[in-house]
């Protein structure tokens, strides 16, 4: 039986996985001897032919503007909830804008949290589109009911921001079961407002993405265009809703999926398939190497799940590099910081923010 939908974040209930140390010392504890490099990231990464794991060019600026959210689901990676007030300020979001003209990055993935929560949503999204970026908005879906983000679905849709929603799966249960009861009429009533605005229906200035990750400890499907096929006829079907692409991603044994796969007895099972899982050729499309991501006090990342465990890149030892601070030179000779979590985006076809990466 899979536990309850979490009410609170781990910070908030004091739990030691609350701690990034914490959920990075339990992942390096488990015995994982019997698989290939011994569960190593980097001995595996050697063995593929990759001495370092180093970035290509800067493509995409991902920008987490805080842990605020109206929602608590289980499988959160960012331990957001409406307990958490994390939010960035308009001075950390000017010094992203001056950092960003400094890059080729042609899109902007604005996440959270929910990242419309933030009162300088609006703005960041403004300056990203007057710069020419494609601009992505990691929306919840639920977020857009609340009664000061009625326009918002409009607004985006002027603006050609892409919106990539969340929605673990097109049946109700298995949805309620990881984001909590009523999500999904919710997440269906949002969707609806999103085609009335001509989202989902074909046109590239107004494209709507659905993310699906697997309810349980199994990988998310390999066949992502026969899946994609099963959510469009189940949504047109059931409740006459569109939308243009279906991307499957793996849940990172981080923060709340962490907790979920202790609590359920699933935590040693689930890393033997990640790591039994890996597959070399997923290494060069790893999302670490064409992103920079942004947290909401101004550090600088790796990637979104090194972000939520505190893995920053720094100048030296102890010394974070900041936005203020953004060099791409020093970016690009940087070599990434990996780790077991590192084991979910080269499992199977590979995951990222984009989908399967092989
Ligand atoms: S998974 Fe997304 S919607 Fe759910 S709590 Fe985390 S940030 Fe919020
Ligand atoms: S978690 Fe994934 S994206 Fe992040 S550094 Fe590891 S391999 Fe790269």
């Amino acid at each position: 039986m899979p536990s309850p939908v979490a009410t609170t974040s781990l910070l908030h209930r004091r739990s030691a996985l609350s701690s990034s140390q914490f959920q990075i010392e339990l992942l390096e504890s488990i015995d994982l001897d019997q698989l290939p490099a011994g569960g190593d990231f980097v001995s595996i990464l050697d063995r593929s032919g990759w001495q370092k794991l180093t970035p290509s060019k800067i493509e995409i600026f991902q920008i987490n503007l805080g842990k605020l959210c109206n929602m608590t689901c289980r499988h959160c990676h960012v331990d957001a909830g409406p307990d958490r007030h994390e939010n960035m300020d308009r001075q950390t979001i000017d010094a992203c804008l001056k950092a960003l003209d400094q890059t080729e990055a042609h899109t902007v993935d604005i996440t959270g949290g929910a990242p419309e929560l933030n009162p300088h949503f609006r703005y960041l999204v403004e300056q990203c589109v007057v710069r020419g970026k494609h601009v992505i908005d990691r929306c919840n879906l639920t977020v857009l009911l609340l009664p000061t983000m009625t326009d918002l679905p409009a607004w985006l849709g002027e603006r050609g921001v892409e919106v990539v929603c969340s929605l673990p799966h097109f049946r109700q249960v298995n949805t309620d079961k990881q984001r909590g009861d009523g999500t999904f009429e919710q997440s269906i009533q949002a969707l609806r407002q999103l085609n009335a605005v001509g989202y989902g229906k074909g046109n590239p200035n107004l494209k709507l993405t659905l993310v699906s990750n697997p309810p349980d400890a199994t990988l998310s499907c390999n066949q992502a265009a026969v899946l994609e096929q099963m959510w469009k006829q189940g949504l047109s079907e059931n409740h006459d809703i569109t939308f243009d692409r279906l991307i499957a991603i793996n849940n990172m044994p981080i923060a709340r999926h962490l907790e979920w796969l202790e609590q359920s007895g699933n935590l040693q099972a689930y890393m033997e398939l990640l790591v039994s899982s890996f597959n070399p050729d997923t290494i060069s499309g790893l999302m670490c190497r064409n992103t920079i991501s942004v947290s909401w006090d101004g550090k600088l990342y790796d990637c979104d799940f090194n972000q939520m465990l505190n893995l920053e890149i720094g100048d030296r030892p102890n010394h974070p590099m900041r936005i203020q601070d953004f060099n791409p030179k020093l970016l690009a000779e940087r070599e990434i910081i990996t780790g077991r979590h590192c084991f979910g985006c080269t499992a199977g076809k590979g995951s990222s923010c984009s989908g399967a990466i092989a």
